[in-house]
């Protein structure tokens, strides 16, 4: 499949993990991809450089806006205006609610919801002057409640928000806005919370796929497969949704 041929897609967050996975997938379709994070993400570029894609590395820390707009102006020059944005980069600071502290609250909130507010409103005017545009962000399960995840739930929760209200504001401009909300996913994330609660990664991952109705937890490229989706033409009728991806879990 070339679902991406001539489209450039920005990649939040995307050294590792689900990101890494998304712009592999967005990549081998035939986008030329923008690799941002706040660590150098040489591993993805080697990753898309074996397979045959076209991308490029930018360290971008998402919760500063002017680092945020030269990044995109720099992409832009390098690669060509954006057309795909995939809001990826994510922190946990997981506590109980009476303990939860204000940096950690912040934090969260800074990253997973402020930092896609910064690429969402900088991409979208590159997608406006184009009348084509397609914004895919990362919100989560944990939005529907999530024990020790008050600060998490909150962000992903205005992730589905934000993204009901930009696919309303920005569709007169063939903008489509859509999110994705994993359950648990096998990353550096999820390690580190088993790591946190005292248990191996391969024993966490065990004790959630016996509460998950396909019997497992998903894998990255699983999520970038139905991000490509809708970063897709295939799903040009499809905006404004949160689509669950979650192996069936309530
Ligand atoms: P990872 O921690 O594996 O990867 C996230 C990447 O984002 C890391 O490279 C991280 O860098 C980077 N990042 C963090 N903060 C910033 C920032 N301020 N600016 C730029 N990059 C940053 O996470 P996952 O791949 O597991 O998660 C990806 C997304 O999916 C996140 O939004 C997450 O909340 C969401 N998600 C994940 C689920 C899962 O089960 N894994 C479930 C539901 C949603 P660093 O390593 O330095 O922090």
């Amino acid at each position: 499949m070339d679902r991406f041929t001539d489209k450039v897609a920005v990649v939040t967050g995307a050294a590792q993990g689900i990101g890494a996975a998304t712009a592999l997938r967005l990549a081998v379709e035939g986008a030329t991809v923008a690799v941002l994070d706040r660590n150098t993400p040489d591993d993805t570029l080697a990753l898309i450089e074996r397979a045959g894609g076209t991308a490029r590395g930018y360290v971008c820390d998402v919760t500063d806006r002017s680092s945020v707009q030269a990044v995109f102006d720099k992409a832009a020059s390098e690669l060509g205006d954006p057309q795909i944005l995939v809001n990826n980069a994510g922190i946990t600071r997981d506590d109980l609610f009476f303990r939860l502290t204000e940096d950690d609250w912040n934090a969260v909130l800074a990253v997973n919801l402020t930092g896609a507010y910064h690429c969402a409103q900088v991409a979208q005017k590159f997608m406006v002057a184009q009348r084509y545009g397609k914004i895919v962000s990362l919100s989560s399960r944990s939005a529907l409640g999530n024990r020790g995840q008050a600060n998490y739930a909150a962000a992903k929760a205005g992730i589905q928000g934000l993204t009901a209200t930009l696919a309303i504001e920005l569709g007169r401009y063939n903008i489509n806005v859509n999110a994705v909300a994993p359950g648990y996913i096998a990353t550096a994330m999820t390690a580190a919370t088993a790591t946190r609660v005292g248990m191996s990664a391969e024993d966490h991952q065990k004790s959630v796929a016996e509460h998950t109705p396909l019997g497992r937890v998903g894998q990255p490229e699983e999520v970038a497969a139905v991000i490509a989706f809708l970063a897709s033409d295939e799903a040009s009728y499809v905006s404004g949704q949160t689509l669950y991806v979650n192996g069936g879990a309530r």
